[in-house]
């Protein structure tokens, strides 16, 4: 894909986060990679997303973080996408929001648990939280940082099948296999913790559904075998 197709497709994505009541104000990212030519273009930093263009996002280097092209400065959490882009090859987009029952999640620290079909539908397992950043970790390279903790998390899960993450104390990161992908996944997300914080009033000790309930749910979607939806649209 070319860099200024990926610009306007990242800046379309940013509108639809706009659009999807997930964010206040400027709150909130979303970004997508070429990996063709490792360059990756985000939202810049502070700019209302009335102010946004396709022109106005910034292209940065993979490797180096290094802005490629445009005036403005990327999202300060430019790192922690670059990060998760270096360490999932799956990943195309990636979005940040702080989003208000996936933050409570996230400051309450406490995992989206994989407890029913719609959940199982997108994530084939619980959203992890991150452990908490150290002093050192929060005081040198934060934003990177926070990608790793993110990383170090899914040393035994599969981006792929779970994409997204709490980081404690701050909010989801959650990604797909481009930018209008990550998107819908944040609104997926923000329901299911929406879900979460429901059922921990209902009865916070429910048990967890059987893992062949969760497996069919994922797998008729996703996969070699799935058959849900219409085939050739
Ligand atoms: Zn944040």
């Amino acid at each position: 894909m070319e860099v200024q197709q990926l610009r306007e497709k990242v800046y379309a994505a940013n509108m639809a986060l706009r659009d999807s009541g997930l964010v206040l104000y400027t709150f909130g990212n979303v970004s997508g990679i070429d990996r063709g030519s490792a360059t990756v273009v985000i939202k810049p930093s502070g700019i209302t997303y009335d102010d946004l263009s396709p022109d106005s996002m910034v292209c940065v280097s993979l490797e180096s973080g290094a802005v490629l092209e445009g005036d403005l400065k990327p999202s300060s959490d430019t790192d922690t996408h670059l990060e998760l882009y270096r360490a999932f090859d799956s990943c195309g987009g990636v979005v940040h929001t702080h989003s208000r029952a996936a933050t409570a999640c996230a400051q309450a620290r406490v995992p989206i648990r994989c407890m029913g079909t719609t959940h199982a539908d997108y994530f084939h397992g619980d959203i992890p939280l991150t452990r908490e950043l150290s002093r050192q970790e929060c005081e040198n390279d934060y934003e990177t940082n926070t990608g790793r903790v993110i990383v170090e998390v899914f040393a035994d899960r599969d981006p792929a099948r779970i994409p997204a993450a709490l980081v404690a104390s701050h909010g989801p990161f959650v990604w797909g296999r481009d930018a209008d992908e990550a998107v819908y996944h944040a609104v997926v997300v923000e329901h299911l913790a929406a879900m979460e914080c429901d059922m921990r009033v209902l009865n916070p000790d429910a048990p967890a559904p059987p893992g062949y309930l969760i497996d069919k749910h994922y797998f008729r979607k996703h996969g070699a075998n799935a058959y849900y939806g219409q085939r050739d649209r």
